[in-house]
C-alpha cells in the first residue's frame, strides 16, 4: 500500500480549551498518535511531575482498536483521568470493585490511574465547557441472552461554541434516529470501513458481509447522506481493502463529487 494510503487506527482529539483536551477512544496506535501531535504530558513541573494533557476518554464500544491504547496511561504518574463509556463497556474492561477485570489494576504505581465513569445514554457530560453525548447505536454482536459483545456501542455528538460534530466511527446501519441527530450538524465523522457489502468476499474471498460485521458500506452511506444537511461529511475507520484509499480509484471520485471527504492521519478540523 502507498505510503500516503495508509491509516493509524481511527481516533479523535477535541480541544477543550488551554491546551487541554478530550479524547474519542484509544487504540492500538495512541502513544504515536499523542506524541504525533504534541499531547505528550507537559514538561516536569515544579512538583517533579509532567501534568497530562488529557482531560478526558470517552469511548465508543470494547473493540480493541478502540480500547487497548488505554494501557498508555497506566505507567508512570496516575492522573486519574476520568473514562467515560456504556455501562457493559466499563464492566467488561475494568470490572466490579475487587473483581479487576483486563484494565481493572493495570496501573503499575496506582491501581486508579485512570477513573472509569459509567455515562448513561443521552446524558451530557462537560469537559472544560465542552458537551459530550454518547448514544447507543447498532454495531457489536448480540448475545443469545440479549446483551452486547464486548460491549454496546455508543456514537458521541460533540457540542461547544455553538458547533455540533458527530463521531460514528463504526455503525452499523443509518437508522432514522441517526439521520435525525446528525440532521444540520456541522461535521460528522463516519464508518467507511468498507466501500462494498461484499468488499471481504471481493478482496480475501472471506463469505462475511459489512452488515454482518457492523459497518454500513460506503456506498449506501454516500446516497443516504447526499442531502442530509449536515455540513462536512467525513469518512473515517478505513479498512485497507477500502477502494476510496486510492485517489485513481472511481469510488474516491464519486466521494470527492458528492462534496464528501475521506480523513487522513492528522487531519485537523476547526468548528
Ligand atoms: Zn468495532
Ligand atoms: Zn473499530
Amino acid at each position: 500500500m502507498e505510503p500516503g494510503q495508509r491509516r493509524t487506527r481511527s481516533s479523535l482529539a477535541v480541544e477543550v480549551g488551554d491546551g487541554k483536551y478530550a479524547l474519542i477512544d484509544a487504540g492500538h496506535d495512541l502513544k504515536a498518535q499523542l506524541e504525533h501531535h504534541g499531547l505528550t504530558p507537559r514538561p516536569l513541573n515544579a512538583e517533579g511531575f509532567r501534568e497530562s494533557r488529557v482531560e478526558a476518554v470517552f469511548l465508543t464500544h470494547g473493540h480493541a482498536d478502540h480500547t487497548v491504547g488505554l494501557a498508555e496511561f497506566c505507567t508512570g504518574k496516575s492522573f486519574g483521568i476520568p473514562v467515560y463509556g456504556p455501562p457493559d463497556l466499563l464492566e467488561f474492561l475494568f470490572g466490579p470493585p475487587g473483581r479487576p477485570n483486563y484494565f481493572g489494576a493495570l496501573g503499575r504505581l496506582a491501581r486508579d490511574y485512570v477513573k472509569p465513569l459509567e455515562l448513561e445514554a443521552g446524558v451530557p457530560v462537560d469537559v472544560g465547557g465542552v458537551k459530550f453525548m454518547g448514544f447507543e447505536a447498532p454495531h457489536t454482536q448480540t448475545l443469545e441472552d440479549g446483551s452486547k459483545y464486548p460491549s454496546s456501542t455508543y456514537v458521541y455528538k460533540v457540542s461547544g461554541g455553538g458547533s455540533e460534530l458527530v463521531y460514528a466511527p463504526d455503525l452499523g446501519r443509518l437508522d432514522p434516529w441517526f439521520m435525525e441527530l446528525i440532521e444540520d450538524v456541522d461535521v460528522l465523522l463516519l464508518d467507511a470501513t468498507f466501500w462494498w457489502d461484499d468488499e471481504l468476499r471481493r478482496v480475501s474471498n472471506i463469505p462475511v458481509t459489512s452488515k454482518q460485521l457492523g459497518h454500513v458500506p460506503m456506498e449506501e452511506a454516500l446516497v443516504a447522506l447526499s442531502d442530509s444537511g449536515v455540513g462536512r461529511v467525513v469518512f473515517t475507520h478505513l479498512n485497507h481493502t477500502n477502494p476510496v484509499l486510492d485517489p485513481a480509484n472511481p469510488q474516491r471520485k464519486a466521494v470527492e463529487e458528492a462534496g464528501m471527504e475521506i480523513a487522513f492521519d492528522g487531519m485537523r478540523l476547526r468548528l
